[in-house]
């Protein structure tokens, strides 16, 4: 496995790859590397004979009263998950690499980040979009997999690539969950052991709303969406959000209609943690 912080090297070890005629997966994280990152990287290595891993907690998606400062960085444990799970190389940007002056160039949104974690966290996904141009352009892989979990991203990334002409071949890998419905994620470390026991909570609400309106989708959106977030309410989450989106445009719904998909999705807080999760629903 080869490791670099640095995008002459992680460039050179990937021409020898690329002039070979090998194909190159990316699989991008902010590290803190659980099972459902490790299911990305066992679908890129199913995907491509180079996999290519990189580990950078991007500053710039991060609003100034986030968890940057926090964020888990268990550096020598990602490595370690590498070298078992077959990754080629490993790309360790520091922040002076990835942003070695002040960006004069962004990339703007329309719309689809105005609902969903856009509404929450401005200017988050402003610096996904920066982040992972820049990543595809470092790498230029072939394939690049993200996880649904982060569905509003995955629909940010898939559109960027579409309108921007990026030649990657794009893969939405499913959620990972716990053995009670819990989505991985690097943050439920920060879950106090009550809280860890509550957090499933969110799934099966999402789940509940979307078994309602696969049998009646006459059924009112709204009602749906105000019983699940009192439920959650009741048992000591603090709402974020927690609406039925249509899959397209990510813009919430009133009504669902036969043959079409909607996201069905959740942040929640406990304590001081952030949860998001979602279900997709095709009618
Ligand atoms: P992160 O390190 O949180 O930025 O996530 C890196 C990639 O892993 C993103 O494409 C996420 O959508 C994906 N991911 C995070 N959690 C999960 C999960 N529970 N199941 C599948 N993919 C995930």
């Amino acid at each position: 496995m080869i490791l670099t912080r640095s995008i002459d090297e992680v460039r050179a070890a990937l021409s020898a790859a690329r002039h070979g005629g090998r194909r190159i997966a990316l699989v991008p994280t902010m590290g803190a590397l659980h099972a459902g990152h490790l299911d990305l990287l066992r679908r890129a290595r199913a995907e491509a004979a180079v996999v290519v891993l990189t580990i950078f907690v991007n500053p710039t998606q991060f609003g100034p009263n986030e968890d940057l400062s926090r964020y888990p960085r268990p550096i020598e444990r990602d490595l370690e998950l590498a070298r078992e799970n077959e990754v080629s190389i490993v790309f360790l940007p520091s922040d002076a690499t990835m942003y070695p002056s002040e960006p004069n160039l962004s990339i703007s949104i329309t719309n689809l980040a105005d609902h969903l974690c856009g509404r929450s966290r401005p200017g988050h996904f402003n610096g996904v979009l920066q982040v992972v141009n820049k990543l595809f352009n470092i790498i230029q892989p072939d394939v690049a997999l993200f996880g649904q979990k982060d569905i509003q991203q995955f629909r940010l990334i898939e559109t960027m690539v579409d309108e921007f002409n990026h030649p990657i071949e794009l893969i939405r890998a499913e959620t990972i969950r716990e053995s009670d419905g819990l989505a991985l994620s690097s943050r439920n470390t920060y879950l106090s052991p009550e809280h860890r026991t509550l957090a499933p909570a969110i799934v099966q609400q999402l789940q509940h709303i979307s078994d309602r309106l696969t049998s009646d989708p006459s059924l009112s959106v709204s009602e749906l969406c105000e019983e699940a977030h009192q439920a959650l309410t009741d048992i000591g989450f603090k709402n974020d959000y927690l609406s039925v989106v249509d899959y397209a445009s990510l813009t919430p719904v009133l009504r669902v209609e036969r043959g079409r998909a909607y996201v069905i999705a959740a942040a929640q807080v406990l304590g001081t943690t952030r949860l998001i999760d979602n279900v997709i629903l095709q009618l």
